[in-house]
């Protein structure tokens, strides 16, 4: 039985296929077993956009690691980064001497991901990188660094595999672009 796809009424066209992304995940697991071999990191997931990348990551990261997540916040509800971040639900774990890596689902302007970055140095972690998704190079404001990305993308708001528009279509299973309708629907 050919697989259901109601949700994909909303979509105007697929960026990444599931095929796509779970490539992307086998060929980041495996360079960061090898980068993360004989450490063992406390992996971030930054909620809520990059639960399933995280899940997905991880079981191709074959190291031992511990989990840990913290919610930042600078969107809004909308499409553009406020420029105001703030800490909605803070880790569990002290990273004081920890290699942490930032799991991240999408880097825009970058202020979020620098924010987490300088938290996590300030804590005392001994090393802290990220990995992301997609990076949307072109539209970044502050200088931060990208150590691990799946792909770039262009300037486009894309949803699904985690991210939203607002707070809906996170568990389309693959990612693409919203058709415009569906936008005029909800923002005025
Ligand atoms: P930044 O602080 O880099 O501007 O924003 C990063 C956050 O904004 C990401 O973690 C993600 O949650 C959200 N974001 C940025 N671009 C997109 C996008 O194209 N689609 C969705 N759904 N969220 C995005
Ligand atoms: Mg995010
Ligand atoms: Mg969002």
């Amino acid at each position: 039985m050919a697989k259901s796809d109601n949700m994909g009424r909303i979509i105007d066209h697929k960026l990444f296929t599931e095929e796509d992304i779970h490539e992307i995940c086998v060929r980041l697991g495996k360079q960061l077993t090898e980068d993360y071999a004989g450490k063992k990191p406390l992996v971030v997931g930054a909620l809520k956009g990059a639960i399933y990348f995280l899940t997905d990551l991880t079981k191709q990261m074959d190291v031992e690691q511990q989990l840990d997540f913290i919610d930042v916040s600078s969107y809004g509800d909308g499409f553009e980064s406020t420029g105001k971040i703030e800490i909605v639900h803070d880790l569990a774990a002290d990273v004081a001497g920890r290699d942490v890596l930032i799991v991240e689902d999408i880097v825009d302007t970058g202020l979020t991901l620098k924010f987490m970055k300088d938290l996590l140095i300030e804590r005392g972690a001994k090393s802290v990188k990220c990995c992301v998704l997609l990076d949307k190079e072109a539209r970044r404001t502050t200088e931060v660094e990208v150590e691990y990305y799946g792909s770039k993308v262009g300037n486009e708001f894309v949803v699904g595999y985690g991210m939203d528009f607002l707070n809906m279509y996170r568990n389309l299973p693959y990612i693409g672009i919203l058709k415009p309708e569906i936008i005029d629907k909800y923002i005025k």
